[in-house]
């Protein structure tokens, strides 16, 4: 459910092609990858859309089946300048990581890493689950004033639900219709699960952008159809949506003030240059202390040197 970013998704570094300051509907299609035996749909970042407020990273994985011993089965790999997010609608997942956490997580709960400098995980079967595995799995950049900073990680059990029309909102991450979640975030962000049987009208506000990624059914919002493998980027300067929905569907909202600085991606790493990617591309394959431990029986993931440090590089990745 983690990365890796490459190229493909979208170069290490260039700006979006715009953060309208105005509505719109923007539709792009997802990249099907591959992340262990999952296909994912990776609906951020793409060519010309990186970024929506701080969220940098979504893959709708699965569904797939699992068995006690056989998940997800991604092994430890580091992370920098980033958060996760792990938010299930089927399932269950063992999360490990660097600090010493241990947590199963579960459909309604949220699993939240902050890597600030340097953290690594991995995320595994439970050991007792058999069945259906599906879910997103988010990324935030973190503001100047945290990514260098120490790691943490949060599981909430429980999380803020407030009504819609006809439906239900949970909120993830931020503040939505009166409903606050308590879990961190370090730049104005909001991230909800919008559980819908019939169109519905969500506030929103004006100095956010948004983008609603639909993992189940179909919607549409100004007449235009999203569904799974779309993302429909908004804008900013509304303060509501109508998502028509025709069929019960299930999206995930994501909203933030536009995340003003520049950011570099590539495999698990989110940075501003490329000389912290290559330190912390370096620290990995040193297996030096910077990303610590993580008490796993799977292999940690290796991974060949950023784009412009192979032999053939002539400034890729820019
Ligand atoms: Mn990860």
């Amino acid at each position: 459910m983690s990365g890796p970013v490459s190229t493909v998704d979208a170069p290490a570094a260039q700006p979006d092609a715009s953060h309208p300051s105005a509505p719109c509907v923007e539709v792009t299609d997802s990249r099907e990858a591959t992340v262990g035996k999952f296909t994912v749909r990776r609906a951020l970042p793409r060519r010309g859309r990186r970024t929506v407020g701080a969220w940098c990273f979504a893959d709708h994985m699965g569904p797939a089946d699992v068995t006690e011993n056989s998940g997800l089965d991604i092994g430890p790999h580091p992370h920098i300048g980033l958060q996760t997010v792990t938010w299930l609608t089927d399932g269950q997942v063992l999360h490990r990581d660097s600090l010493g956490s241990e947590q199963v997580i579960k459909p309604g709960q949220l699993n939240l890493m902050t890597s600030g400098g340097g953290v690594s995980h991995s995320e595994e079967a439970t050991g007792h689950y058999r069945g259906t595995l599906e879910g997103i799995q988010l990324w935030v950049a973190l503001p100047e004033g945290t990514r260098h900073g120490p790691a943490g990680f949060e599981h909430h059990a429980e999380l803020p639900r407030t009504r819609l029309d006809d439906g239900v909102a949970t909120v993830l991450v931020g503040e939505f219709g009166g409903a606050d979640s308590p879990a961190r975030h370090d730049t104005p962000l909001v991230g909800v699960d919008l559980d819908l049987r019939a169109t519905s009208t969500v506030p929103l506000r004006a100095d956010f952008e948004y983008a609603l990624v639909v993992l189940e059914g179909a919607v549409a919002v100004d007449g235009r159809p999203l569904r799974p493998g779309k993302l429909g980027y908004l804008g900013e300067g509304r303060d509501e949506l109508r998502v028509e929905a025709r069929e019960p569907a299930r999206a995930i909202l994501l909203g933030g003030e536009p995340f003003e600085e520049p950011i570099m991606m590539w495999w698990n790493f989110v940075g501003r240059t490329r000389e912290e990617i290559d330190a912390a591309y370096d620290s990995w394959a040193a297996q030096d202390d910077r990303f610590g431990r993580v008490r796993s029986a799977l292999p940690r993931i290796p991974v060949g040197p950023p784009p412009w440090r192979r032999p053939d590089a002539r400034g890729r990745g820019r």
